[in-house]
């Protein structure tokens, strides 16, 4: 690891990341907490200091959260940090030849190493109508406060897309006493990600909730009056009214600047296991990165906030020298009406052979385990806390687990 003596050494250096982002305010925060004194430039199209999208959908939509709890800090740290945050302005192209960064406006920023942190962007949906007033998506601060506006008491909204953003939104609507129905293609909300088990587990809970859940159906119109939404027509033929949509039919990894740069790219800027792309100086972090994870012996990218939260400064020590290895039990969590989970590990779909529960499923206080040849995958713990470091721990071991005492609540975590 590098060492705060020899970075002194080094300070002439300028580190520029990409996404002023969760990824990359934790990145900037880790360069200086391992001593580097060279130039640190957060660069970031949107207007605020780096913030976390997990209220967006949460706390911040049902109200409960004010706006500035999102922020990773605040933008005097930034300054105190010596970090040069620079908000409100695109990267437009890198030169990796030349080391340079050009941003919107035509400034030319030198780099000795990058990061790009670029994100995700969300996926469009392309139906007619799909442009209409009072359509909405969810991925940035206004879009949530848009979303706020809408989801008033008597509201009709229609969610389309069962994911997590879609099942969030339909929880805070309804909290808010909108009528919602949520069209999703698939048999079940989330399936792909749980399979059929638990994903009914989710599509109960929103069910009890009053939410008209639309399965096996996709969108085929949105239909509007005067400009503004007035209905939905789905695939089955069915028409919903509605004023308001919101769309979550998944994002896509913004890839854009990396690809014109020539730097490999599928799914997201390829990286290594110090989450260093083809360029040796160019490193990426967060949603954007497609990484080799040693510990799941394959390349995966992962869209969820641990992995920002702990991706950026893992890419931080690399870019200082480290010999980093960064090997996540991926994580993620949610919270919908009274229900929390939080999950760790990670499953293809279709990729275990059973799923055993401990706990009352029922009444919605259990963990979930997936497995596959007798090892734990991953494993879900649902309204029970304390238990995730433990899960994790079970599926970094990939050891055989027997089932029943897998079951059995009286046999400690820790024990297996
Ligand atoms: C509403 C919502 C709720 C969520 N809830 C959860 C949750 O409950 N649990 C969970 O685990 N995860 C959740 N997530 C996912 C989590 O927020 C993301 O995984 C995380 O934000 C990824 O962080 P990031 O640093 O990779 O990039 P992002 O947060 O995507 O930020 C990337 C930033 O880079 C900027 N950028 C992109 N290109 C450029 C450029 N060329 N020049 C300058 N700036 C650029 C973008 O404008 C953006 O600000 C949620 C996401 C959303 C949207």
């Amino acid at each position: 690891m590098t060492t705060a003596q020899e970075t002194t050494a080094q300070d002439d250096r300028t580190f520029v990341v990409v996404g002023a982002s969760l990824a990359g305010a934790k990145a900037a925060e880790t360069l200086r907490e391992e001593g580097f004194t060279g130039r640190v430039v957060l660069v970031g199209e949107e207007p605020e200091p780096p913030y976390e999208r997990p209220p967006l959908s949460k706390g911040y939509l049902l109200g409960s959260d004010e706006r500035d709890t999102a922020f990773v800090h605040d933008r005097a740290w930034y300054d105190e940090q010596g970090i040069e945050l620079r908000t409100g302005v695109r990267a437009e192209s890198i030169d990796p030849a030349a080391h340079t960064v050009t941003l919107a406006g035509g400034e030319r920023l030198g780099y000795d190493k990058l990061l790009l942190t670029t994100g995700s962007v969300v996926r469009r949906l392309e139906v007619p109508g799909a442009d209409l007033e009072g359509v909405h998506y969810l991925r940035r601060v206004e879009h949530s406060d848009a979303l706020r506006g809408a989801l008033v008491e008597g509201a009709r909204v229609v969610v389309v897309g069962g994911g997590w953003i879609g099942l969030e939104v339909a929880a805070a609507a309804r909290t808010h006493g909108a009528a919602v129905t949520l069209a999703e293609l698939d048999t079940l909300p989330l399936r792909r990600v749980l399979g059929d088990e638990v994903a009914r587990v989710f599509a109960d809970l929103h069910a009890e909730h009053g939410v008209d859940l639309r399965l096996g159906t996709g969108v085929r119109e949105i239909v509007g009056t005067d400009g503004r939404v007035a209905s939905v027509t789905l695939e089955d033929g069915s028409s919903v009214p509605a004023d308001a949509v919101v769309i979550g039919v998944g994002i896509t990894p913004a890839v854009e600047l990396a690809r014109a740069a020539g730097l490999a790219v599928d799914d997201g800027v390829l990286v290594d296991a110090a989450l260093r792309t083809s360029d040796p100086d160019i490193h990426a972090a967060g949603d954007v990165a497609n990484a080799e994870n040693p510990l799941l012996g394959r390349r995966i990218r992962v869209e969820h906030w641990q992995n920002a939260l702990d991706g950026g400064p893992a890419a931080a020590r690399a870019m200082l020298g480290g010999d980093v290895v960064y090997d996540p039990v991926p994580y993620f969590f949610t919270d919908q009406y009274d229900l929390g989970m939080e999950y760790s590990g990670h499953v293809e779909p279709g990729g275990y052979e059973r799923v055993v529960f401990r706990g009352d499923v029922a009444s919605r206080e259990f963990i979930a385990f997936w497995l596959a040849d007798g090892r734990v995958l991953a494993g879900m713990n649902v309204n029970v806390w304390d238990v995730a470091d433990d899960i994790g721990r079970i599926v970094r071991s990939g050891a055989r687990v027997d089932p029943a005492r897998l079951a059995d609540p009286g046999v400690p975590l820790a024990e297996l």
